[in-house]
Parts: C-alpha cells; sequence; structure tokens
C-alpha cells in the first residue's frame, strides 16, 4: 500500500516523499480513508505508531479541497492536545505536511502570553492546535470563535482526561457546532473514553491498531533493583559504564528532576531538566538543546515529557518508576519509535514495588531484572509478575556483615527481549478511574 493508493493528493504525497514516508503506518492505512470519507473516528493509537499524520494528512486534504475561506477569529479544524510540548510538536508536524498547501496553521498553549495568540487569530487560522484551557481562555475574550469549525480532533484523548482536563472538555464541547467530524484519538479506550466518545462523536468508526505495548516490541526493558539513595550513584555508574549518548530521564516529582539536574550538573555532565513549574520557553529550549545533542542527559517529569517526539532516541531511564501505570507504556514509548529499536531502564527501589508490579500486569510481562554488582538493595525489592502478585518472602535471619564491599549474591539476569516475554496483547483496560465531566479542581503532576 502507496499512500497514493490512499487517495491523497499530489501536494501532500511530495511533502511526505521529502519527509521520506514511504509506506502508511497501520494507524494511517485506517484512518485516512475513514477520515477522508467525512466519518467520526476513535482509534486506539499511541504517539510513535504515526497518529499525527494518521489525521493531519486527510483533514488537509479536506480543508484543501472544501469549505470556505476561514473568516476572521476563526478556525475550521481544531486539534486538541494536552500538553504544550505536544501542540508544539502536532504543530510542527502538521506544517510539514501542508507546506505545499494553501492553508493556515496555528500552536495555542498556556504558560507564554496570551496577547501574540489574539492578534495572530485576527486572520482566522485554517488548522488551530490548541491546549484545553488557552483555548476557552480565547474564546471567552473573543479571540476565537468555533462556528465555522469543521472538524475537531482529540489528541492523547486519555491524557487528557487524567491531567484533569475534563471540565474543560465539556465546556469546549458546549462551544462547538452541532455539525462537525470529530476523531479521537487514545492510547486505550477505557470506559471514561467511551462515556467522552459517546458524547463527542457521531456514529464513529474504530480502529485499534496499535496493541498497548507496540512500543515494548521494539524496546529492550529491564528493571535495576536498587536502594533509594543510592539512585543517583547508580544512575552516574550506569551512565559511565554504558557510555551513555543521550538519554531521556524521567523522574517523578519536579523537585526530583531538578536534584538529579543539579547532581549531574555538579559532576560536570551535561544534563538540564523540564517541568511544569518551568517556563515554556525555558523548556523548548532544554528540548531543541536536547534534540540537537548540546545536552546529553534530559531529565523530565510526565507531564512536560508527554507525546515528545526525538528521532532516534536511543535510552530512556525510569529514575522513579510513574504512579500510572500507563505513563510507563507512554515514557518507554519515546524510544524504538518509527521501527528503530531503543532500551528502556527502570531503577526500582523496594518503595515502588507495588508501582512495578502494576506496570507488568498492565503490560502482561514480567520484567527482566538486572543485579548491578556493588549496587544490590539492602532493602529487597519484593518479586513480582505479570499477574499483578507481588510475592513478599519470609524475613531471613540478619547475618552479620560482611567487610570489604562488593559482595553479597550477584544476580546478572537474562536478557530477554521484551518481544519474547510479551507475546499477548494486553487487554485495553483502564488502570484507574477518572471521573468525565467533573467539576473538581484540576490535579497539579
Ligand atoms: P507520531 O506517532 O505521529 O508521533 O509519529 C512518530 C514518528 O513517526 C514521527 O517522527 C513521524 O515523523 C514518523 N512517521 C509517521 N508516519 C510515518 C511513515 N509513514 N513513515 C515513516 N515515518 C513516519
Amino acid at each position: 500500500m502507496t499512500f497514493a493508493t490512499l487517495g491523497l493528493i499530489e501536494p501532500l504525497l511530495r511533502a511526505l516523499e521529502t519527509l521520506g514516508y514511504q509506506t502508511p503506518t497501520p494507524v494511517q492505512a485506517q484512518a485516512i480513508p475513514a477520515v477522508l470519507a467525512g466519518r467520526d473516528l476513535m482509534a486506539a493509537a499511541q504517539t510513535g505508531t504515526g497518529k499525527t499524520a494518521g489525521f493531519a494528512l486527510p483533514l488537509l486534504q479536506l480543508l484543501t479541497m472544501e469549505g470556505p475561506k476561514v473568516a476572521a477569529n476563526s478556525a475550521r479544524a481544531l486539534i486538541l492536545c494536552p500538553t504544550r510540548e505536544l501542540a508544539e510538536q502536532v504543530h510542527a508536524s502538521v506544517a510539514e505536511y501542508a507546506q505545499h498547501l494553501p492553508l493556515t496553521t496555528y500552536a495555542v498553549y498556556g504558560g507564554v502570553s496570551i496577547n501574540p495568540q489574539m492578534m495572530k487569530l485576527r486572520k482566522g487560522v485554517d488548522i488551530l492546535v490548541a491546549t484545553p484551557g488557552r483555548l476557552i481562555d480565547l474564546f471567552r475574550q473573543n479571540a476565537l470563535k468555533l462556528n465555522q469549525l469543521q472538524t475537531l480532533v482529540l489528541d492523547e484523548a486519555d491524557r487528557m482526561l487524567d491531567l484533569g482536563f475534563s471540565e474543560e472538555l465539556a465546556n469546549i464541547y458546549r462551544m462547538l457546532p452541532k455539525k462537525r467530524q470529530t476523531l479521537l484519538f487514545s492510547a486505550t479506550f477505557s470506559d471514561e473514553i467511551r462515556l467522552l466518545a459517546g458524547q463527542m462523536l457521531n456514529d464513529p468508526l474504530t480502529a485499534e491498531v496499535s496493541p498497548r505495548n507496540v512500543a515494548a516490541n521494539t524496546v529492550k526493558q529491564w528493571v535495576v533493583p536498587v536502594d533509594k539513595k543510592r539512585k543517583p550513584e547508580l544512575f552516574v555508574h550506569l551512565m559511565r559504564k554504558g557510555r551513555w549518548k543521550q538519554v531521556l530521564v524521567f523522574a517523578k516529582t519536579r523537585n526530583g528532576v531538578d536534584a538529579l539536574v543539579d547532581k549531574l550538573q555538579g559532576l560536570g555532565i551535561n544534563a538540564d531538566g523540564i517541568h511544569g513549574d518551568k517556563p515554556q520557553a525555558t523548556r523548548q529550549r532544554a528540548l531543541d538543546r536536547f534534540k540537537s545533542s548540546d545536552v546529553q542527559i534530559l531529565v523530565a517529569t510526565d507531564v512536560a515529557a508527554r507525546g515528545l517526539d526525538i528521532e532516534d532516541l536511543p535510552l530512556v531511564v525510569n529514575f522513579d518508576l510513574p504512579i500510572v501505570a500507563e505513563d510507563y507504556i507512554h515514557r518507554i514509548g519515546r524510544t524504538g519509535r518509527a521501527g528503530n529499536t531503543g532500551e528502556a531502564i527502570s531503577l526500582v527501589c523496594a518503595d515502588e514495588v507495588n508501582m512495578l508490579s502494576a506496570i507488568e500486569m498492565l503490560t502482561r510481562q514480567t520484567l527482566t531484572r538486572k543485579m548491578e554488582p556493588d549496587f544490590e538493595p539492602e532493602h529487597r525489592v519484593p518479586d513480582t509478575d505479570a499477574s499483578g502478585q507481588v510475592v513478599k518472602k519470609p524475613k531471613k535471619p540478619k547475618k552479620p556483615k560482611a567487610s570489604g564491599g562488593g559482595g553479597g549474591k550477584r544476580n546478572l539476569g537474562k536478557w530477554v527481549d521484551s518481544g519474547d516475554a510479551a507475546p499477548a496483547e494486553p487487554s485495553i483496560k483502564p488502570v484507574r478511574k477518572v471521573p468525565v465531566f467533573n467539576t473538581g479542581p484540576r490535579k497539579k503532576k
């Protein structure tokens, strides 16, 4: 199958040729004809599967072929994204695909001044990429009207709910024209997502092309058990031993990001951090420098790193495991993208055993453990497996400590490609319940 056989027009084919896309990915093969046919779509697809082109290409084609010229302060298509970084990234991809088309595109998000965005919207834009909060602000300040909207795309809808955007989505829903095309992309089809789809979509086609652990098949994953207080030391040790060149590191909290970056910089290591407390311009600069290899180690919280597309990223390190098991899949999805292979290493301490167990249950695989000599934990990480069981062994009587260090039992584990360990396609089940359209306060990450 080629992009031409999917019915895409010549200016789009030319852009794809420049980008080196030869064959449509599975999500593109399903989404492109459905969107071109004007249908609503509900697609299970993660970042890394090519979903952006899956919705953007047919959307650009429809906007080029049909519909009136965009009016002042209006948008003809709206793509909603959970984070500023994802909005920037989606916008960059859309602009690349649209390079030979007479369409205008723009991205708006919070954390930066609203005035330039209001100015830019005066003439109207064909495709607007937006985060929910800023979109509502612009709408309420009359900088944006949505009565000309033909198509709405909800990108990473599950993440928008996870981030507490359900109230904003309900508000946006009320601002939209009834007659429109709606496309919903989500890593999972949880009950909440189905409820959202029921409210927003009209007789949708469904596409479920990417199994939940799609990233895992191209990513070698393993776990290094370690005591919590020794994580920074182990990280530096592994980094030097493995001669890591470009690593995206995930820490649980903003403080955790700052502490690790300080420690690394103190050792003369070229590291930077991104999290929600940092201004957007600083985050973007850190990301750009990481992408261009001017920064070697980028430490991030989940919210800052969601959806980032970094070409050929070889390694992701979970300095801390994520509290929400699904974030593990998103994190390791930063590597092993577009057919490349990657590695994902998780430093796991005894406190995190329940998170490890939840991840193994979700991905239906028992992650290989590799004990690092001299870093064997004093607080043992209980055994876990894909059934969700945490096996707590009875405590052994204490032995007198051996002197000299470096001792202890060494278990180097077995190097298993995760694909071997996880042949089954995991079920699509919500990991936690998230209320839809509630009115509670937004959770901060
Ligand atoms: P996405 O899932 O949309 O974030 O895309 C993941 C990566 O795959 C991006 O770097 C895209 O540029 C790339 N990509 C998307 N579709 C294709 C394709 N058909 N062939 C090659 N690369 C692609």
